[in-house]
C-alpha cells in the first residue's frame, strides 16, 4: 500500500509543533523465518516485545530496509499471482498483512531517527526516501494488483462484511485510486517521476533546515542582557557556552531551539540581540546561501500542483482535503475566514497594550516582532501579576508526568508503572507499563524529555507497535517526545507552562495510541484523517490548568509545597490573555499553507514575494511573522505530503475538542461515565469510520464552534 509507507516516513520526518506518525501499517500475523543477523528482522525476545534497542546499531537500518522492501515483494507477488479469483481474504487482507517487516523497521527507524539522529542514519534516510517512494509506488501502481483490488470492490455489497471490514475494502480501494491506479500508462510514469523528486526535495528541505538550526547562536557576554529570566535557563545557556567550546569566564549561549529562543525573547531587555536571535530565527531556509530552501519550496509547490491535475483536482489542497473531515478547501477557508477576523482585531489590541508598555519605558520606536514576546511578559505581570517563569517551580517534569497519569487514573483508573531494564534508545528515557483499572496490561509508554541536537524540534507522539486484533490481541508501545529544557547541574528540568501543556497533548496521542481496540493495524489509533486526529490530543490539554488538576501535581520542587490558589486563579484570570497573537501566528501559517496549494499552475512561485502577498492578502500586522515562515515550514516541505494543505487541522479540531470538554463541563469534568463514553466512542476506533461519525456518536449532535471561541476569549 502506497500510503502506508509514504505516510510512515513523511510523519516522522516532519519537523512538527507537534505531529504523531500515523503510520497505519501491518504487524506480523504469521510466523516470521529468522534467517539474519539483523536485530530488527529477527524475532524479538524482549520485554512486552519492545524493540531492543540496545542491540541495535545506525548502521543495521538500510540493510534491513533493502531485506524488508524485497520481503514485502514477495508477498505482493504471491497476491497477484494467485489463482484463485479474488476475495476480500485473499486480496484486502492479504495485502493488509502484508509488509509487516517494512513496517517494523520504518516505524523504529523513523522514531529513532526523529528522536536521536545521527550521521549513518542521517544518511540513511537520504538514502532511504526515494526507495521507499518507489517501492510505495510499484505497489500503488501495479495494475494487476489492482485489477483484484477492483473486483473485490465490485462485490462489496455481497460479501458480507463488517462494517470495519467493509471500511477496510472501501479505505485501499481509495488509496489506489488516490495513488493514480487508474490512470493512463504515460500518466503513471510522470507520477513516479513526480514522487520521486518530492521525496528527494522534501529530503533535502529537512537537511538544509537543521543546518540552519545547528548553525545560529548567540553568545552573550553581558549578565544584564539576560533580564529576569529564570536561573535554571540562566544556567543551561551557560553550559550550552561550554559545550560549544567558548572559552569565556561568564558568558551564554542561546539556540534557535525553542526551550531557548522564546525565553530569550520574553526575558531579555537588550533589543539588539533580541533582534539578532529573532532575524536568525526568522530567516532560517532564506539566507541565498548554500542551505536556502527556497528552489525546493517553488518546486515543490509546483510539482504538488501537476501531480493533483493528474489526478483530476483542480489543485494539490482539492486533492488532500477530497480525504478529510474537511472535504475541500471552500470548507478549510469558511473556518478560517470565522476565526481570523476576531483573532486580528484582538492581536491589534493587544499590540497597543505592548506599545503604551513600550513608550512608558522611554523607547520612542514603535513595537517590532522581536519586542513582542518581551512587551508581553511585562503586560502579563502588569494586568495579572502573572510571569511566565513564576511557574516554573511547580512544573518539575517528573511533577507534571505524575499529573497527566494521576488524571488518566481519575478518568479510567488506569495504572502506570515505570520499567528501568527495558531497552530504550536513550539513557534519558523513561518506559513504563500501561495497565487497566483491573491490572491487565495495555500498553508500553516511553517518555524522551529534552531538547538534543539529535533531536527535531517540536513534540510529538510514535507508535513503535500498534494495536491490532486478527490472530490475538496485539498491545500497542508507544512513545512521546518533547524538546523541553535539560536539567543541569544545579536545578532539575523545570517546564514552562506552554511545556506542560504540550506534555497533555501529546499524552491525549498515546492514549488514541494506546485505547485502541480495532481489527486492522492500518485503521488502529491515529490512523484517522489529519484533521481528526489533533482532536484527543488537543481535548487533553482542557483539564491542565483546571484547579481541581492543578492541585493534583503541581509542587514546588524544593519546597514541596501545593501550588498556592493564588496562582492558579492568576492562571485561569489569564487564559485568554494573548490569544489574539497566538491564534493570529498560527492561522497565518495555515493560511500560507493553504495559499501554495491552491495553486491550479506548474509555473515557479517566488517564495519570498509569494509569502509577502499571501500575507498581505489576509491583512496580517508586521509586528508578527507566521508560525511557521516559508522556508522553516517543515509540517508541509519536509515530506512528500505531510501536512501540506493540512496545517489549518489544530484549529479544526480544536471545535472538536472544546465542544467535547463542554460535554464534560455539563456533568463533572472528572465524569467517567462521560470518559468511558469518549473513550468507547472516540479513543477506541481509530479510523474505523468517518470522523464525523463518530463525533456524532460520541456527542449525539454536530460539534458547535462557540465552545472554541470561547476558549480563546475571541466571543
Ligand atoms: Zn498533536
Amino acid at each position: 500500500m502506497k500510503i502506508k509507507y509514504l505516510v510512515a516516513a513523511s510523519a516522522a520526518i516532519v519537523l512538527a509543533a507537534c505531529s504523531e506518525a500515523p503510520a497505519p501499517d501491518a504487524e506480523p500475523a504469521a510466523a516470521e523465518p529468522v534467517a539474519s543477523s539483523n536485530p530488527l528482522l529477527e524475532t524479538w525476545d524482549t520485554p512486552f516485545g519492545v524493540p531492543p534497542f540496545d542491540r541495535i546499531s545506525s548502521d543495521d537500518y538500510l540493510p534491513a530496509f533493502r531485506a524488508a522492501m524485497e520481503m514485502h515483494n514477495e508477498e505482493i507477488d504471491a497476491i497477484v499471482t494467485n489463482a484463485d479469483a479474488p476475495t476480500f481474504e485473499n486480496t484486502i487482507e492479504a495485502l493488509e498483512f502484508s509488509g509487516s517487516k517494512l513496517s517494523r523497521v520504518s516505524r523504529v527507524f523513523f522514531a529513532v531517527h526523529g528522536a536521536h539522529s545521527d550521521d549513518t542514519t542521517r544518511e540513511t534516510a537520504k538514502v532511504v526516501a526515494p526507495e521507499l517512494s518507489a517501492h510505495s509506488d510499484n505497489i500503488a501502481l501495479n495494475k494487476d494488483l489492482f485489477e483484484r483490488v477492483l473486483a473485490v470492490y465490485e462485490q462489496r455489497e455481497s460479501l458480507d462484511l463488517s462494517p470495519e471490514q467493509l471500511h477496510l475494502l472501501n479505505e485501499t480501494h481509495k488509496q489506489f485510486v488516490r495513488s493514480g491506479a487508474s490512470l493512463e500508462d504515460a500518466a503513471q510514469a510522470r507520477l513516479r517521476e513526480i514522487n520521486t523528486e518530492l521525496a528527494e526535495l522534501s529530503q533535502q528541505f529537512s537537511e538544509n533546515l537543521l543546518n540552519e538550526t545547528n548553525d545560529f547562536e548567540l553568545l552573550v557576554t553581558d549578565r544584564a542582557d539576560l533580564g529576569d529570566l529564570s536561573d535554571s535557563l540562566v544556567e543551561l545557556a551557560a553550559e550550552e557556552a561550554k559545550r560549544r567550546g567558548h572559552e569565556c569566564e561568564e558568558c551564554w549561549v542561546f539556540t534557535m531551539q525553542r526551550p531557548s529562543i522564546n525565553p530569550f525573547l520574553q526575558y531579555s531587555p537588550n533589543r539588539e540581540l533580541r533582534k539578532q536571535i529573532f532575524d536568525g530565527y526568522a530567516m532560517r531556509g532564506d539566507n541565498d546561501n548554500e542551505n536556502d530552501n527556497k528552489a525546493i519550496i517553488a518546486r515543490m509547490a509546483s510539482l504538488r500542483a501537476e501531480s493533483a491535475a493528474l489526478m483530476g483536482y483542480d489543485n494539490h489542497a482539492a486533492y488532500i482535503l477530497s480525504d478529510n473531515m474537511a472535504e475541500n478547501p471552500d470548507n478549510v477557508y469558511g473556518l478560517l475566514d470565522q476565526i481570523w477576523k476576531p483573532a486580528l482585531a484582538r492581536s491589534i489590541e493587544e499590540r497597543a497594550d505592548m506599545q503604551a508598555m513600550m513608550e512608558a519605558d522611554g523607547i520612542d520606536d514603535r513595537l517590532r516582532g522581536w519586542d513582542w514576546r518581551y512587551y508581553t511578559e511585562k503586560v502579563r505581570k502588569a494586568k495579572y501579576d502573572l510571569e511566565d517563569d513564576a511557574l516554573r517551580p511547580y512544573f518539575e517534569v517528573n511533577a507534571v508526568r505524575d499529573g497527566v497519569f494521576a488524571l488518566a487514573t481519575a478518568l479510567w483508573g488506569l495504572q502506570f508503572e515505570e520499567l528501568p531494564d527495558v531497552p530504550r534508545w536513550h539513557p534519558d528515557q523513561q518506559v513504563f507499563e500501561v495497565r487497566e483499572a483491573d491490572g491487565s496490561h495495555l500498553s508500553i509508554l516511553y517518555l524522551d524529555y529534552y531538547a538534543r541536537e539529535s533531536k527535531r524540534g517540536g513534540a510529538w507522539m510514535n507508535a513503535l507497535r500498534s494495536q491490532s486484533n486478527v490472530d490475538g490481541f496485539v498491545t500497542p508501545i508507544v512513545t512521546n517526545n518533547f524538546n523541553f529544557p535539560a536539567p543541569t547541574e544545579g536545578s532539575p528540568s523545570l517546564l514552562s507552562l506552554t511545556n506542560a501543556n504540550t506534555f497533555f497533548h501529546e499524552f491525549g496521542h498515546a492514549l488514541h495510541g494506546m485505547f485502541s481496540n480495532v481489527r486492522y493495524e492500518s485503521l488502529a489509533g491515529t490512523s484517522t484523517p489529519r484533521d481528526f486526529v489533533e482532536f484527543p490530543s488537543q481535548v487533553m490539554e482542557n483539564w491542565m490548568i483546571q484547579p481541581q488538576v492543578l492541585r493534583m501535581f503541581a509542587e514546588h520542587y524544593q519546597t514541596g509545597e501545593p501550588i498556592p490558589q493564588e496562582l492558579i486563579d492568576k492562571i485561569n484570570a489569564s487564559a485568554t490573555f494573548n490569544q489574539g497573537f497566538a491564534t493570529v501566528e498560527y492561522m497565518a501559517a495555515a493560511y500560507l499553507d493553504m495559499a501554495y496549494h491552491v495553486l491550479d499552475t506548474t509555473e515557479e512561485v517566488e517564495p519570498r514575494g509569494f509569502e509577502d502577498n499571501a500575507m498581505a492578502d489576509i491583512g496580517l500586522i508586521e509586528e508578527i511573522i507566521p508560525r511557521y515562515r516559508s522556508g522553516y515550514f517543515a509540517h508541509i516541505f519536509s515530506s512528500p505530503v505531510g501536512y501540506s494543505s493540512g496545517y489549518y487541522s489544530y484549529i479544526w479540531s480544536e471545535i472538536l475538542d472544546a465542544d467535547t470538554f463542554e460535554a464534560f463541563k455539563e456533568t463533572d469534568i472528572l465524569d467517567q461515565e462521560t470518559a468511558a463514553r469518549y473513550r468507547e466512542e472516540i479513543l477506541s476506533k481509530g479510523g474505523t469510520r468517518p470522523g464525523m461519525e463518530l463525533y456524532r456518536n460520541f456527542r449525539g449532535r454536530d460539534p458547535e464552534i462557540e465552545p472554541l471561541l470561547e476558549k480563546r476569549g475571541l466571543n
